[in-house]
């Protein structure tokens, strides 16, 4: 690979890949591929498509984060739907490839290049596509778009000011319960009044999504689901006992843990809009923006050698960016550019104590994104996202000794509402994930039927929440604003996945950080060479289907939250 120069993000050339041309290149591929008498003609051909597909991916990742810079940018949004537009139809240019990789008489010679990831990939992604689907595919995006347009063109009153969702956030965790309730209430207000719009728009991706399971000849969505996030070694079967096992051990734990907020607090009962952890608020991070990346980048080049090269390239090349602004699409993601082998993070900084975590949790992404740059496949630059958000989880606890620098005296604070944080997001994320599994095995359901099902499986894995007299979050509509149930179907467990991962390297980091660092960059470097279960096994952790793994991991972190006098924090 040639060595690249330190250019920053601004200065990355970018262009329209030209859909004609990359036809005419995939014919003549094909060709070579075709007649090739051996293996290594074979491989040749792959590498040079490889680099192509390089160059494909960085272009539609600039167009993209452009786009999510400025959504009110025309240029950004033409150059953005350019990509969603040829995106299908680029995906049947490379179809025709696949096949011929597939049937080769080389597989064996392939598969010892390269592994046999690199097939199964490719025969999941003819699982996944045929030239009949393009269209529902174009009207799939289309429809994803609409979605993150509303979301990020959100203008919502709340005490004489306008906010998008991301800036009405730290209200939401304000110390003040009035101010709470108030900007919840405005929340579910947007939502309630959109609420035909998000119903719908909902409803057209259930059964488009069906209507492509069953041209490509799936029973319902939810086999295609698995196969899209590139699972080839589990399935809904070992997902459903992960899920009981969160309903066994952590739901029961998570209930001890709000009947202690609720002492803190010192409240009669928890209402849904009392998200906060102490009297006083969240711990808040203390400095401006600049200082926190300035001690961030202190932090990563005494976490270690990798993490201090890597951080510095983040901050001198301008791959971040983080703070909250009008016109920015809300949330925070890692993306990358193959072609110039750098990730990039981008986020809503917006003064509450999840801007640390972005630092943490979105640079894990992209270390390990970073880290796997030598991987001599594209498509082993990433691995699929439950194994991806062990990275970005795990370096959140292995950033943990430098938690002072950012939050001084609220310290423990900080490190208390993360552990707990952590533990009692599992069993929301399975809710959503069973959710998701009843919609698409109930492709017909209604808006209202839909909405029923969200309460009744909120009562199973957050028995204790109670919405008040918030109309909209009471009548089961709260899942509409989360964005993975309508862009990225079955993409949810993986947090709980990796949760459940990423607390073993904690213990881990806190018995031998040595160690524990040597295993986790070992998985770092491996990106996506292989499945979840190998990725599991290379790191030297305990499977998460694995009967018994999560109570024990339940079981270690309860221990540390036991041992927290609470009142002394
Ligand atoms: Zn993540």
């Amino acid at each position: 690979m040639k060595e690249r120069s330190n250019m920053k993000y601004s200065e990355y050339p970018y262009e329209r890949i030209n859909l004609d041309e990359a036809r005419q290149n995939m014919s003549s591929w094909l060709t070579r591929f075709n007649s090739a008498e051996s293996s290594g003609e074979q491989i040749a051909v792959l590498k040079e498509v490889d680099e192509s597909s390089r160059e494909y991916s960085s272009y539609q990742a600039i167009a993209s984060l452009n786009f999510n810079k400025n959504i009110n940018d025309d240029e950004a949004k033409a150059e953005k739907e350019y990509y969603d537009n040829i995106g299908p139809e680029y995906m049947k240019i490379h179809n025709e490839l696949d096949k011929a990789v597939n049937t080769s008489q080389f597989k064996e010679e392939l598969a010892a290049e390269w592994g046999e990831t690199f097939l199964k990939q490719i025969e999941m992604d003819l699982k996944t596509f045929d030239p009949d689907i393009v269209e529902m595919l174009k009207e799939e995006t289309e429809l994803r778009n609409r979605y993150t347009q509303k979301i990020g063109g959100a203008q919502i009153e709340f005490k004489g000011e306008a906010y998008n969702l991301a800036g009405l956030g730290p209200f939401h965790k304000d110390k003040s319960r009035e101010v709470r309730k108030e900007s919840y209430q405005a929340r579910f207000k947007w939502f309630e009044e959109n609420g035909e719009f998000f119903d719908e728009l909902y409803d057209k991706l259930v059964k488009l999504r069906h209507k492509i399971a069953t041209t490509l000849g799936f029973e319902n969505f939810v086999e295609l689901g698995y196969m899209r996030m590139s699972r080839s070694d589990y399935g809904s079967k070992e997902v459903a006992n992960f899920r009981k096992q969160i309903v066994d051990h952590v739901v029961p734990v998570v209930k001890k843990l709000n009947q202690q907020r609720k002492e803190i607090l010192g409240l009669d009962h928890l209402y849904f809009y009392d998200g906060i952890n102490f009297r006083e608020g969240d711990p808040t991070p203390k400095g401006t923006p600049d200082e926190l990346v300035e001690r961030a980048q202190k932090m990563y080049h005494e976490l270690s050698k990798e993490t201090g090269e890597f951080f510095d390239i983040m901050v001198n090349e301008d791959l971040m960016d983080l703070v909250n602004r009008d016109g920015k699409m809300a949330g925070g993601f890692c993306t990358a550019f193959p072609k110039y082998e750098r990730p990039y993070i981008f986020s809503n900084f917006n003064g509450t104590d999840h801007d640390i975590t972005v630092l943490t949790h979105e640079a894990g992404h992209a270390f390990q994104c970073y880290s796997s740059r030598k991987q001599p496949l594209s498509s082993y630059l990433w691995p699929t996202m439950e194994s991806a958000e062990i990275h970005s989880m795990s370096m959140e606890f292995f950033t943990w000794p430098w938690m002072k620098e950012f939050f001084k005296e609220e310290t423990d604070r900080f490190k208390y509402k993360h552990i707990s944080g952590s533990l009692s997001f599992l069993p929301y994320g399975a809710c959503v994930d069973h959710f998701q599994h009843w919609v698409f095995e109930n492709p017909d359901a209604t808006p209202k039927e839909r909405k029923e099902k969200w309460l009744e499986l909120e009562s199973i894995y957050l028995p204790d929440r109670d919405y008040d007299d918030i109309a909209y979050a009471k009548s089961g509509g709260l899942w509409q604003g989360q964005l993975h149930i309508y862009q990225m179907p079955f993409y949810y467990i993986d947090y709980t996945l990796a949760q459940t991962c990423a607390f073993q390297f904690w213990m881990k980091n806190e018995e031998d950080s040595d160690q524990a660092w040597e295993d986790y960059y070992r998985l770092c470097q491996a990106g996506g060479s292989l499945p979840f279960t190998g990725l599991v096994e290379l790191a030297g952790l305990e499977l998460p289907f694995n009967d018994g793994c999560l109570e024990k991991v339940v079981g270690k972190v309860t221990n540390w939250l036991e041992s927290i006098d609470v009142s002394a924090l």
